[in-house]
């Protein structure tokens, strides 16, 4: 294993391997960087083909947080850890108080929640063995719980400020959107848009989510190798990585990319790409940074819920501000946003 050789390492403060013979624990907590304050981010729960994998992908996803919560304006740096799913794993309550016992001993470095494979469940259970987590249950009128309806919020706040940047339009009203992926973020997402009178198209492989939102948004259906090609007016990625790339760019109709999936460029080369076929692409870490805003009032304690909306409400004027220098500037908008964040962990 060659961490220092990954080529998703990126002068990562440190790198901590944490192992539990008793419980079967076996994880790996990536700290990119504490300028901003505690590195924050989720731990993913997750079946790697081998340890270099894991490896690469909490190292990525790392600095991935990095990026993501300076441009929330947040007081947290870039962290992230994944926890192997091995063939005899076994979530005991045991496994998740051990594991919280290791984030503990980083005394604040390094602050957890929800990502891939986690539940509030978990959560909680980490939360008896150190106090630097977040997404643990819910107490009414205060941040906290599942993120994903926050997620979702920020992502809506940011088609509209795509929509008045591209189309010069005032809302959603009467567009069309396809979403792919009708999970926790998707589903939400149709929520807020059927509301503000979006016709949807949507794909998922699981047929009950489809049919869900089609009985409560009259949703349109299409096959999930259809969806790319639809011809809508945006396009809201809710499910995988690397989605926008050499081989879907070119089938794409819609003038506007604006969705929740982490990593939605295969390559960095593709927002070039996006950007010279004039399509207005919302940088990922940056549209859907409503979870950990909710994840940051709720550790700091230093919102009520409706201030928690408000924050993530500021996710549209955030993505004029980078439509705006990238018009200007004539460079793609997620080269644009990876300036900033860079810009403002420098300063700190
Ligand atoms: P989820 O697992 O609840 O939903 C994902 C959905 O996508 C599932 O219903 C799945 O069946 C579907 N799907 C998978 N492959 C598909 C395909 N090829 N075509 C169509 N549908 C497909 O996950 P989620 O929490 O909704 O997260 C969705 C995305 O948003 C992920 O990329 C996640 O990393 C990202 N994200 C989530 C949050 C959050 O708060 N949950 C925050 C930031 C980013």
């Amino acid at each position: 294993m060659a961490a220092f050789d990954d080529t998703a390492f990126d002068h990562h403060e440190r790198v901590v391997f944490c192992h539990d013979r008793d419980t079967g624990l076996k994880a790996i907590i990536a700290i990119h960087s504490t300028a901003l304050g505690p590195a924050a981010g989720g731990t993913r729960l997750w079946s790697y083909a081998n340890d270099d994998d894991a490896l690469h992908d909490v190292l990525r996803l790392s600095q991935g947080m990095s990026y993501k919560n300076a441009m929330a304006g947040l007081k947290f740096g870039g962290g992230k850890a994944v926890m192997l799913r091995t063939p005899d794993f076994e979530p005991s309550a045991a496994l998740f108080e051990r594991y919280g016992e290791f984030i503990d001993s980083l005394n604040g470095d390094y602050v957890t929640a929800e990502d891939v494979g986690m539940s509030v469940d978990y959560m909680d259970k980490i939360a008896r063995t150190t106090r630097y987590v977040a997404g643990v249950s819910r107490q009414a009128g205060k941040a906290g719980g599942d993120p994903s309806p926050k997620t979702s919020f920020g992502i809506f706040k940011g088609i509209e400020a795509a929509v008045k940047f591209k189309l010069g339009k005032d809302g959603v009203d009467g567009l069309s959107v396809a979403v792919q992926g009708v999970g926790n973020v998707g589903y939400h997402l149709c929520r807020f848009l059927d509301e503000a009178g979006a016709k949807l198209v949507v794909a998922d492989m699981d047929q009950a989510r489809v049919q869900q939102v089609v009985a409560e948004f009259g949703a349109t259906a299409v096959d999930i190798d259809a969806l790319m090609a639809q011809d809508v007016d945006i396009i809201a990625p809710c499910a995988l990585g690397a989605v926008f790339n050499e081989r879907s760019i070119p089938e794409l109709k819609a003038s506007i990319l604006a969705g929740g999936a982490n990593n939605q460029l295969e390559n960095p080369e593709d927002g070039q790409r996006l950007h010279d076929a004039g399509i207005l692409y919302a940088p990922d870490y940056v549209i859907n940074g409503g979870g950990i805003i909710n994840v940051a009032c709720e550790y700091y304690s230093d919102a009520t819920d409706d201030e928690v909306w408000e924050r993530i409400a500021r996710i549209g004027p955030r993505l004029t501000d980078i439509f705006e220098e990238s018009a200007n500037s004539g460079r793609p908008t997620n080269v644009v946003a990876d300036e900033m964040a860079r810009e403002i962990i420098a300063a700190a």
